[in-house]
């Protein structure tokens, strides 16, 4: 699999919003699939991403389901 990408810039950095906080972002890159997190986050601080999971573009204003970049990827 690719790495995920912003469909508007390109990015291939993104965050979440903590689901207790939300003023709380972690950062992720997506590489071949696999979701990384930015090692000097612990691993309990991570919230878990699932398909559903609203995700914004680390550059622009774009934000939608994590499920998007995978599909935006394989309709290439
Ligand atoms: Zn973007």
């Amino acid at each position: 699999m690719a790495d995920a990408k912003c469909p508007v810039c390109g990015c291939g950095r993104f965050y979440v919003k903590d689901p207790d906080d939300e003023f709380e972002c972690h950062e992720f890159e997506c590489r071949g699939g696999e979701i990384c997190f930015d090692p000097a986050l612990s691993d309990t601080a991570a919230p878990e991403i699932q398909a559903q999971t609203e995700t914004f573009c680390h550059k622009c204003a774009w934000h939608g389901a994590f499920e998007r970049l995978m599909q935006e990827e394989d309709a290439k």
